[in-house]
């Protein structure tokens, strides 16, 4: 029985990928060496990360403009390292606020003594839709605008960026990073953890521009985007599986036909189970259908036992890790870049004939 894994992250690689660092682990390149014990220090590892970063560039058209890094401490450690090198001048943090993730980035800046400022939410919406923010707002006062490109608990995503802003944007695109088409240069920051469409835990990647790579003294240094910049993110020991994985995962994606290619994959996929649960009166989606996210996709038989039901049938089933979020409940498919069509229409059959004998 095939087994499709949907979690939200970590989440599944692609087969290629973990079949690739099977037969490369116990010597990388013939060096005698594993990957997990080579020095950050060795040329066959700069080689690595410097392929990942240039093959980064090449999918998503970065230019020059812009400086990759890879640091740790996964998205969270974000939350902090961007007010602390952004904000100057006590300037506050604008923020839209899509759902739990985006909330977890103010409080975080909040803890740090930073001061935030909400433009727009839609918590009273219970996070159903994508809250409209208001062009006219004055923004001169902030530091820049933070917002989350997908909201991987509730299941919805911003698809149209604001733009002509006049202060940076900042994008957490952690859950839909390189699986939807974004303009990086419709942003100033773009981070995103590695662990849910580029690679395993350990690892993020920041894309910053360079104008904003102030140097500081004052900040702890594996937060320093300036210093993590000078050292091509190799101040200290960087998590080198992890970036070595991370170049696995952006070759087969190149090979995949890069992130237009993979786009119209994922649509098709998400389409597929929209639709499905749209045509049900068993399942529930009530996300606001434009802002439906690609990637998580969340549902509900209306009762929590009976979900419980579905998880437990769906895991006999080989379809794994469908429980929402522990904050949030219900039901989540998580459909990212190596999730193939066959993961989904199984998923699908698996949904059908446990309608049929449960309704
Ligand atoms: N942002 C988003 C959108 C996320 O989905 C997550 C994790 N699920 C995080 C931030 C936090 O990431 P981490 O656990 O790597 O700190």
């Amino acid at each position: 029985m095939p087994i499709y894994n949907f979690s939200a992250g970590p989440a599944m690689l692609p087969p290629e990928v973990i079949t690739q660092i099977q037969a490369e682990l116990p010597s990388l390149a013939n060096s005698g060496m594993s990957i997990l014990e080579i020095s950050h220090r060795t040329k066959l590892f700069e080689n690595i990360l410097n392929t990942a970063k240039a093959d980064l560039r090449a999918l998503l058209n970065i230019s020059s403009d812009y400086e990759i890094l890879f640091m740790q401490g996964g998205g969270t450690a974000q939350f902090a390292a961007v007010p602390l090198n952004l904000v100057t001048h006590s300037k506050k943090i604008a923020f839209i606020d899509s759902g739990y993730w985006s909330m977890r980035a103010i409080q975080e800046a909040q803890t740090l003594g930073f001061t935030t400022a909400i433009l727009a939410s839609s918590q009273k919406q219970n996070y159903t839709n994508i809250p409209k923010l208001d062009i006219s707002t004055p923004l001169d006062d902030y530091a820049y605008l933070h917002l989350t490109t997908n909201s991987t608990i509730e299941g919805l995503s911003i698809h149209a960026i604001p733009n002509n802003l006049k202060i940076p944007l900042v994008a957490d695109m952690s859950s839909n990073f390189l699986a939807e088409p974004y303009n990086i240069n419709d942003f100033d920051l773009v981070y995103a953890g590695a662990q849910k469409n580029l690679g395993p835990a350990g690892v993020s990647v920041v894309i910053i521009k360079k104008r904003l790579l102030v140097s500081y003294s004052n900040i702890t240094s594996v937060m320093n985007y300036h210093l993590t910049a000078q050292k091509n993110s190799m101040f200290n020991t960087p998590p080198v599986f992890a970036i070595y994985t991370v170049g696995l995962v952006l070759k087969w994606l190149k090979a995949q036909g890069g992130v237009a290619a993979i786009y119209e994959k994922n649509l098709k996929k998400a389409q597929l189970l929209y639709q499905f649960i749209d045509n049900s009166k068993f399942y529930t989606n009530n996300i606001n259908k434009k802002d439906r996210s690609l990637t998580n996709i969340t549902f509900t038989t209306g009762s929590s036992s009976l979900d419980e039901k579905v998880i437990q049938a769906a895991t006999a089933a080989g379809c794994l890790n469908l429980k929402g979020h522990r904050s949030f409940g219900g039901l989540r498919a998580s459909l990212y870049n190596a999730m193939p069509l066959e993961g989904v229409l199984a998923l699908i059959d698996f949904l059908t004939t446990f309608e049929e004998n449960n309704r």
